[in-house]
């Protein structure tokens, strides 16, 4: 598709440059023309005025009129001018032709690459939908088949859908947010907030669940204000020290401190975890991306768009996030905000 439009601007681009070459042309030609036949008819004038002046009178008399015009010297003068404008033209065609090719190409190729993430969104988010949905659908047909079916078993199967249920509403609650934040429109609701209970907010909605896997969150913060929306701010602190005790053994320790700078306010998140190789940190931030480790961990709960969440937020806020890690080591966020915003 994308080579048959290039093809089509191209033509497009080729079609209306054809048109002024034309246009121009026929102008050229007209007005060589009309100059080659003022030009042969001043000559000949001026050839039959020297010739008469030369000979006497009664010998014009006697002999009828000569014609000194030479019609073949003049079409043949215009047919030449009729080939190098065609040269021309079909020079200036064929250069402006590759152009328009290459100048289609870099003009489509934004728009192509936004085609090809949306197809990629739609079908990995097409492929997470699939799997609780055709899991709830074969739990429920068999259960209805079975006609000594338990009161406890069914209690059972019910359960197991609810958790789908929880999954596809996480999911799909995700990927509204995700299109909310492509439209960039209104999304913040910014004033001065002060990091430390940003902070404290974050890590008390993680409290339950760092405490089931028996890991300490440590946080140290100053009295930095920020412009920035609060509750945004605390869902992208959230994601990233929930990631942190997810991917992190029992009985470990996260960190989070905070440094400021002239500008910015960075927040550190560190966590002893199994750390993301090498291979995986470029794309960790990108849609529906999950790390091996983290498939086969059984970490299921997931879906590869928390982090990339976490960016959005962060390049709404004008900062950007980024990560440093060693496999077997752990991982260290670097959260960076500017202290003030353009916007309010
Ligand atoms: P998920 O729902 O899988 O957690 P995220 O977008 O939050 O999706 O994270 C993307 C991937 O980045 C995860 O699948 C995991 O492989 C990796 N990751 C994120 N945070 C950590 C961390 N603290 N330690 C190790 N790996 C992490």
């Amino acid at each position: 598709m994308f080579h048959k439009t290039r093809l089509k601007l191209t033509a497009w681009y080729l079609l209306i440059l054809a048109i002024i070459c034309l246009a121009f042309s026929i102008t050229i030609y007209r007005f060589l023309s009309i100059e080659i036949d003022r030009f042969a008819r001043v000559q000949r004038t001026r050839i039959e005025r020297r010739f008469t002046d030369q000979l006497p009178d009664d010998v014009i008399k006697r002999f009828p009129p000569i014609d000194f015009s030479d019609p073949d010297i003049v079409s043949e003068s215009k047919a030449r001018i009729i080939f190098f404008l065609l040269s021309v033209n079909g020079v200036i065609l064929l250069v402006c032709g590759s152009l328009s090719y290459f100048l289609s190409g870099i003009t489509l190729k934004p728009i192509k690459q936004m085609v090809d993430e949306q197809d990629r969104f739609l079908s990995d988010a097409s492929h997470e939908l699939r799997t609780p949905l055709a899991s709830m659908k074969t739990a429920t047909e068999v259960a209805l088949r079975d006609k000594n079916l338990k009161f406890s078993d069914s209690k059972k199967i019910l359960k197991e859908n609810l958790t789908d249920i929880n999954r596809l509403s996480i999911l799909s609650n995700s990927l509204l947010e995700l299109s909310r934040f492509q439209k960039k429109a209104n999304l913040l609701q910014t004033k001065s907030v002060k990091i430390k209970s940003l902070i404290l907010e974050a890590v008390n909605n993680l409290k339950v669940l760092s405490k089931s896997k028996n890991i300490k969150i440590i946080h140290k913060s100053g009295n930095t204000v920020i412009d920035a929306d609060p509750n945004k701010v605390i869902e992208l602190l959230t994601m990233v020290i929930d990631n942190a005790v997810k991917y992190s053994p029992p009985k470990t320790t996260i960190k989070i401190s905070t440094s400021k700078s002239r500008q910015f306010v960075h927040f550190y998140i560190s966590d002893q975890g199994q750390g993301i190789a090498p291979k995986d940190q470029p794309f960790i931030f990108d849609r529906f991306y999950r790390s091996d480790i983290a498939r086969s961990s059984g970490s299921s709960e997931g879906f590869g768009l928390g982090l990339s969440i976490a960016k959005e937020i962060c390049s709404l806020h004008n900062g950007t996030i980024s990560v440093t890690s060693e496999v077997g080591h752990g991982s260290t966020f670097d959260i960076k905000l500017p202290l003030k915003q353009k916007f309010s």
